[in-house]
């Protein structure tokens, strides 16, 4: 079986790091269809599927096992073992979260959903994002914000929604290929499920064009996303910087294709942001916008949580991109899209549960080994007398 194959390529091209804890090495039998039995109960369960690695895929493998031998049972086959080893391995930390944040409502909301058939697990997950990022609100109200917790929170946080990313793009890529719906609008017929092996980067972002295109094997709903909060952001920056001027700059956009990267750099003159803020903007905790309404029956993800940055940058992240700012106070920000420019290159970033993760949340977080800085300067007279 194809997928099978590439699947066990995958596993021992890109090993899990080698501090995993004691546990069987990854050995589904794709082939026949029988995987080996879990133990009974949702706990178990969990415990037994954590103990495998998750397999990364890259774009290639997406590409080649969607275009040339698609098979339903060998897709279905993959995803009912990596499905539970990506839900398990991340449902493992969620346990580690701070006690007063798992007993919040939205976060036990989160913790129960585990088991369901491909489709109905996508659509009952549609609210994950707006009902974590509740919970974290629900926490800062009643305990405020300390250091450790905020970024054990951002370590999970980031960990969580990647393996969020990554299973909706399983379950996405499946009921695409095999979702019986025919092959869409002429406009996506060439694509292979929700990836285009042709992607417009620049048609995406609905700029014009006076080049070339610049084409890059991508999701073109993820390069959206990105761009769209993008925007968003330099859109608003741009206004509330310039209201008093009545004249608003224009927002630039550069695309480039280099030998590794793809880069897209959107530039405003919404009067920038200091150095000292810059990680902040991508801090779950940090986040000062105004408490949104969750409204479980709209599927609008992101609406207001102060999300927008860090959000885009697990989707450049998950195939081995990134996204930066680079700003300058008082004149305006550089946001950077990196995308892989070649397929091989983009891989999927996927979390694991092992013990460089557990220490991650268990070490005594110590003092700073760089001094504070003082406001007050040392009085120096002292010194000269002695
Ligand atoms: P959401 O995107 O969820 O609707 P948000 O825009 O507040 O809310 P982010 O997109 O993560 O959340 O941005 C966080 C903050 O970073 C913004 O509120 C804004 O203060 C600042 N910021 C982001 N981009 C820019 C920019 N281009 N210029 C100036 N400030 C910016
Ligand atoms: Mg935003």
């Amino acid at each position: 079986m194809r997928l099978a194959r590439l699947l066990r390529g995958a596993a021992l091209a890109v090993p899990g790091p080698g501090l995993r804890a004691a546990g069987p090495s990854r050995s589904f039998s794709s082939d026949s269809g029988s995987g080996p039995a879990p133990e009974r109960g949702v706990p178990g369960q969990v415990d037994f599927y954590a103990r495998f690695s998750p397999s990364p895929l890259s774009m290639k493998q997406f590409l080649d096992f969607g275009s040339v031998n698609a098979c339903e049972k060998t897709s279905f086959m993959f995803l009912r073992q990596e499905l539970p080893v990506r839900l398990a391995n991340i449902m493992k930390e969620i346990s580690l979260l701070p006690d007063n944040l798992l007993r919040t409502p939205s976060v036990q909301l989160v913790q129960s959903c585990f088991t369901d058939t491909v489709i109905r697990i996508r659509n009952r997950h549609n609210d994950v994002i707006p009902t974590m990022a509740q919970g974290v609100i629900e926490y800062k109200e009643s305990f405020g914000v300390d250091p450790v917790t905020s970024q054990n929170v951002q370590y999970f946080l980031d960990r969580f929604y990647m393996s969020r990313i990554s299973i909706r793009m399983l379950l996405n890529q499946h009921s695409l290929l095999f979702g019986g719906k025919g092959k869409g609008s002429p406009s996506h017929r060439k694509h292979i499920g929700s990836i285009n092996p042709n992607c417009n980067v620049v048609e995406v972002i609905k700029a014009k064009s006076p080049g070339q295109p610049i084409q890059v094997v991508y999701v073109p709903s993820h390069l959206y996303h990105m761009v769209f909060e993008l925007f968003k952001n330099a859109m608003r920056a741009t206004m509330e910087h310039h209201a008093n001027r009545g004249v608003y700059p224009p927002i630039q956009v550069h695309v480039t294709l280099g030998n590794e990267d793809l880069t897209v750099k959107m530039s405003d003159r919404g009067g920038g942001v200091p150095l000292r803020k810059i990680d902040r903007l991508f801090n779950y905790m940090y986040s000062t916008a105004p408490r949104p309404r969750v409204e479980t029956s709209r599927a609008v993800p992101l609406a207001g949580f102060g999300y927008g940055l860090p959000i885009s940058r697990l989707y450049a992240q998950y195939f081995q991109g990134d996204l930066k700012l680079y700003s300058l106070e008082g004149y305006g920000t550089d946001a950077v899209i990196y995308i892989k420019a070649l397929s091989t290159d983009s891989i999927e970033r996927l979390p694991v549960y092992n013990k460089a993760a557990w220490k991650h949340y268990n070490t005594n977080h110590e003092a700073d080994d760089w001094c504070v800085p003082s406001r007050e300067p040392k009085d120096m007279t002292t010194f000269r007398s002695a």
